[in-house]
């Protein structure tokens, strides 16, 4: 698995950073000159064939030029997909001059001598770097993949020998929302509700004074400005803050794996868009306000989602612990206790209520415990059954423990 260790930047950097957009730009200019004559996109082996003995090539690394031409082949076959789909995509767009991009060290450009770690800047010329890591873990020259600098730090990735898989132990299944971020049921029938409450009103007070902010930077500029270094900073504190919660509550569930002796997690495969879609309705219904744009919160819920997913399975991953997806039609539409499966299983306040056996249930952990039978259902398991959930809010720094049960049915 692959581990990131973050410092501070070296002022030094700034201006290979600077060269690597000349070589952006050159070479952006070069990609969309052979686009505009042959409606084909150079690929990255001719990049580097006709950036080798470039100026402003020359004088970097030979790798940290690479990696740009890398990035920038990259670019342009995502945008080549795109526009299939999309015909108003824009192909990747030329940096400010005094831009500063992103600087790549590959394995060849880094020596490390005793915690010191030494990155070619060109020919002759070395930068020395000091960092600190965790007690058991050591970066060697074997393990360190590469050094990416950007936005002011210095991101080490390296690989770390995963640990073995824990072969016993109980099941967790996972429900992800947005008006709950996640709820989990564990199979001795322990529920937990992790709420997305204050990450949606995070989002409501950002994406309004986002809104604010753009529509002073229009009117100022007569229609012509859409976009200030306000607005990106703005942008830039949502993402920090959101993130902030995400990874408390993805620690909280795999604390609580470890604590409860949880060898595997399942969770639904995300492409449930119809939910996300729904939760996104209930949420403008709950905070009476659609007039930023569905398609806006529905991107931001989107990503949540995704970046959820992602770091939980590595965080749990990194304990030991397996992360499955299961297929998650059905899930929400089916009574757990009697199995009975209607479209319109009464939901009033987020509750799911039987027709069939009068099953009073909160909706996910309901979603929740069917997501969990999935998995155990072939392997001739069931799960206990679910009496109380605890409810787990973010309490403005923190999760709170001191969450009060929340009555199922
Ligand atoms: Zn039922």
């Amino acid at each position: 698995m692959y581990l990131t260790a973050k410092i501070p930047e070296l002022t030094e950097l700034k201006e290979v950073g600077n060269i690597c957009t000349k070589i952006w730009n050159k070479a952006n200019y070069f990609c969309r000159q052979q686009w505009e004559q042959t409606g084909k996109i150079p690929s990255y082996y001719e990049l580097q064939r006709v950036f080798k003995d470039d100026f402003w090539c020359r004088q970097v690394h030979s790798h940290t030029a690479q990696a740009v031409l890398h990035k920038l082949s990259e670019s342009y076959r995502s945008w080549f997909q795109l526009r299939k789909v999309d015909a108003t995509a824009n192909p990747p767009s030329f940096r400010k001059k005094s831009s500063v991009s992103t600087v790549t060290f590959t394995k060849f450009a880094i020596t490390i001598r005793d915690a010191q770690m030494e990155l070619t800047l060109k020919k002759g010329m070395h930068v020395c770097l000091s960092y600190q890591l965790q007690p058991k873990v050591k970066i060697t020259e074997k393990n360190v993949v590469r050094v990416e600098v950007k936005n002011g730090f210095a991101n080490i990735v390296y690989r770390l020998e995963e640990p073995p898989l824990q072969q016993s132990g109980q099941v967790m299944g996972i429900d992800l929302g947005v008006i709950n971020t996640a709820t989990t049921v564990k199979e001795n029938g322990e529920a937990r509700i992790y709420t997305g409450k204050s990450l949606l009103s995070t989002q409501r007070y950002f994406n309004k004074e986002i809104c604010r902010v753009q529509s002073i930077v229009m009117a100022q500029s007569k229609g012509k400005k859409k976009w200030s270094r306000r607005l990106s900073e703005l942008s830039r504190k949502r993402t920090r803050q959101i993130r902030h919660v995400l990874h408390a509550q993805t620690k909280a569930i795999v604390d609580d794996c470890i604590k409860s002796n949880v060898n595997v997690v399942v969770a639904g495969d995300l492409h449930n868009i119809r939910k996300l879609r729904s939760d996104t309705r209930k949420h403008e219904k709950l905070m009476k306000a659609r007039s930023w744009g569905r398609v806006n919160n529905q991107k931001n819920h989107a990503w949540s989602f995704s970046w959820f997913t992602a770091t939980l399975a590595y965080k749990l991953r990194r304990e030991g612990i397996l992360s499955v997806q299961v297929n998650e039609r059905g899930t929400s539409k089916t009574c757990c206790r009697c199995g009975e499966v209607r479209k319109r299983n009464r939901k009033t306040r987020g509750l799911y209520i039987c027709n069939n056996c009068g099953l009073v249930m909160n909706a996910d952990v309901n979603g929740a415990v069917n997501i969990l039978e999935t998995y155990l259902r072939p392997l001739g398991r069931s799960s206990a059954n679910v009496n109380l959930a605890k409810v787990i809010k973010w309490d403005k720094t923190r999760l709170s423990l001191e969450a009060l049960p929340f009555k199922v049915g």
